[in-house]
């Protein structure tokens, strides 16, 4: 019964807390009342990677979002020493802020691959709306600037030109979707949100992220090295590795999204 509760109450807490991060999908509720009557229908697309088929080796795609702020030295240093794949989002502002550890992704491109998650944090939506209380991008010119800036910011720190973009959010418009699929990328949804925004328990996070199944895309948080979910995510990131789990990037197999996102 306390878990219950306990549970429910880190459920709620992407509700009131900052929307730094992405919230959980479990409270991706209307937009604002105020924008109620020219709401646009935003989506939260889906993606899963081709399964292995294989019960004893389940595939996972791990993807990280890099928003802003610091790197989050307890997932890092876990995958470089366990050797764990992973596909990381990366704005401009955080780039900026972290050569350190722009530094260890470019001397483990083996493990890493870099992809695009904009320049400044702000949704990909093309029409002025507030998402978790943050400003969309408002027009179909400001979202083209948000993808493009996050891309030449990748660019300027030595890093692949990116081929996936997720938003700030995860959410999206359709037209948007089009946009940004006319730019030549796909778009990053998710399946298993590992973290709620980074603002779960360690524990929470670990079990989610440790439950990962056949074909999973893992959303989780690098940015966050004082959270708590960060710890969670580095003992998930072992649990798995036990559990035989393949570790796939985005661009080593097929990934099937909703919303016309990929196809
Ligand atoms: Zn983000």
């Amino acid at each position: 019964m306390r878990r219950a509760l306990l549970t429910t109450f880190l459920l709620l807490l992407p509700l009131t807390a900052s929307a730094q991060n992405l919230p959980s999908k479990q409270v991706t509720n209307q937009p604002a009342a105020q924008n109620a009557a020219h709401a646009p229908k935003l989506v939260e697309p889906q993606l899963h990677v081709s399964r292995s088929g294989n019960a004893v080796r389940p595939r996972v795609a791990l993807t990280f979002d890099a928003c802003m702020g610091q790197a989050d030295e307890r997932i890092l240093s876990t995958l470089v020493r366990e050797r764990i794949p992973a596909t990381i989002f990366v704005t401009a502002r955080w780039l900026k802020k972290n050569p350190q550890s722009v530094a260890i992704f470019l001397n483990n491109l083996d493990l890493f691959e870099l992809e695009n998650h904009g320049q400044n944090h702000v949704p990909a939506v093309d029409v002025p709306v507030l998402i978790y209380g943050i400003a969309a991008a408002g027009s179909p010119e400001a979202v083209r600037q948000e993808v493009a800036g996050g891309a030449d910011a990748m660019l300027a720190a030595g890093l692949a030109p990116p081929r996936w973009f997720r938003g700030s959010t995860a959410k999206y418009d359709p037209s948007a979707i089009r946009q940004i699929r006319e730019m030549g990328y796909r778009i990053a949804g998710y399946s298993l949100n590992g973290d709620g925004g980074s603002l779960l328990g360690a524990t929470v996070t670990e079990k989610r992220i440790a439950a990962a199944k056949d074909g999973d895309v893992v959303l989780a948080h690098i940015n966050q090295p004082t959270h708590a979910a960060g710890e969670g995510v580095a003992r998930a990131l072992l649990a798995l590795k036990r559990r035989g789990v393949e570790f796939v990037r985005l661009s080593d197999v097929d990934g099937m999204g909703d919303d016309n996102t990929t196809q």
